[in-house]
């Protein structure tokens, strides 16, 4: 007997038939023999309607309230699956994040799991019951209610694999699995049938949402086997797992884009040690997480130091850099929040040369300016107006050669 872990997203349980489907598919996931734990997400357009609420009140609310609100968009949707269940004559129990429980810090709106104790889940297992768990959300050691960051649901599902052992954890959402880029911009997008830990953890981390960042982290480290699949058909879908001599052929194997950024530009700072620790030290202090850096070579005593933060992120990050940019005598800040990063990935650029310059020549042909740059041994990532984001896309996806041949007529 195996135990499955399904998730299903906010589309997937956006309306009452579709909550019907849900139930439909988990109760034929346990009749072919399997103990089944479902997570699923609120709604579509729920968690969003909320967050509206919170902005209509305050554009800077405590988050700990924040969470309190958004929390709850998941627990309607357990308890509609689970009486979807019954009502389809299975057996079925619900159960909120800090019921299970799914223990984590204390860093509101971003908080990562610290343990699971999940001996109500298995008890209800024991009695065949087909058990079913909000995702995005837990609690924290001093009983505060948490959310996991916008698509938490992803990493609610595999953390649960990981804590039961469970043999497979199935990621069901509006697309039939992982693509070389998303299909919803790019429509001559591939479907993968395999792809490594690794590169879908630099497509997630760069922007591609099928799967959050740190559901990938989780299945990397617990070497669970993960799947997407669409909750609308019986394809297999696409299997996350550990990399294969295979897959070092591809040189470029996915494209993605993340418009959920903000630059911001410090102009006329000291170039002396220490600058930068302070800076970024502030930021951290917010729980503020920078993606790119970029710093100018020093021109008579001064940088010039550019990054990035999430967007909503963007009003504190300003008003912390604004402060420090005083206390250390820089020039003004600059923001910019039309921005979006384009990253192209692929374990195979660890062998050949000439992918960025490829890049860089893609995105000058389409007349599109690169205003930062960073690299690893897997990926390029490119920060660009965010108007030209699907231009850059479809024209890098075509020069590596990803596009799927054409429909025969
Ligand atoms: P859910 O609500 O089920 O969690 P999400 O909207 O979070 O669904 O994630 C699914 C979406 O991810 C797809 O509709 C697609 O637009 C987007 N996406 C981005 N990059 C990719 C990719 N490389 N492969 C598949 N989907 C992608
Ligand atoms: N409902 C949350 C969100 O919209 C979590 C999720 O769907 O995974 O981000
Ligand atoms: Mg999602």
């Amino acid at each position: 007997m195996a135990l499955i872990v399904q998730k299903y997203g906010g589309t997937s349980v956006g309306d009452i038939d579709r909550i019907k489907n849900v139930a439909r598919r988990c109760i034929a996931a346990q009749a072919a023999g399997n103990d089944v734990v479902v997570v699923v997400s609120a709604m579509s357009g729920e968690t969003n309607r909320l967050l509206k609420l919170v902005s209509q009140i305050t554009d800077r609310p405590s988050e700990r309230e924040q969470d309190v609100v958004v929390a709850t968009g998941e627990q309607v949707s357990i308890g509609l699956v689970a009486m979807a269940i019954q009502s389809q004559g299975g057996q079925a129990t619900s159960f909120m994040g800090h019921q299970v429980q799914i223990v984590t810090d204390s860093t509101f709106s971003k908080a990562r799991i610290k343990r699971i104790d999940a001996e109500k889940i298995v008890e209800a297992l024991k009695q065949k019951h087909i058990v079913v768990v909000a995702g995005f959300q837990g609690q924290d050691e001093q009983g505060n209610v948490t959310t996991l960051g916008r698509g938490g649901s992803d990493t609610t599902a595999v953390a649960l694999a990981a804590a039961l052992k469970a043999d497979a954890c199935e990621i069901y959402t509006d697309v039939d699995g992982v693509y070389t880029t998303d299909p919803n911009v790019c429509p001559a997008a591939r479907k993968l049938d395999r792809i490594s830990y690794e590169e879908m953890l630099d497509l997630a981390s760069l922007g591609a949402k099928v799967l959050q960042i740190r559901s990938v982290e989780f299945a990397m480290k617990y070497k669970v086997p993960l799947w997407v699949k669409s909750s609308f058909t019986d394809d297999p879908g696409t299997l996350v797992c550990e990399e294969d001599k295979s897959m070092e052929n591809v040189v470029v194997s996915g494209i993605a884009y993340d418009k959920n950024e903000a630059k911001l530009a410090i102009n006329g700072v000291p170039d002396t040690p220490g600058v930068a620790a302070k800076i970024f030290g502030a930021l951290d202090s917010q729980n503020i997480v920078v993606d790119l850096i970029v710093q100018t070579a020093s021109r008579e005593g001064r940088t010039d130091l550019s990054f990035t933060v999430g967007k909503t992120d963007l009003p504190k990050a300003r008003e912390t850099v604004e402060r420090v940019a005083k206390e250390i005598h820089a020039g003004g800040v600059e923001t910019d929040g039309e921005v979006a990063k384009v990253s192209i990935v692929g374990v195979g650029m660890r062998n050949h040369s000439g992918v960025a310059a490829k890049m860089f020549q893609v995105l000058a042909s389409e007349g599109i300016n690169i205003q930062l740059i960073s690299t690893s041994e897997i990926k390029v990532t490119c920060l660009i107006h965010s108007k030209y984001t699907e231009l850059a896309v479809r024209a890098l996806h075509t020069a590596f050669g990803l596009d799927k041949a054409p429909a025969a007529s």
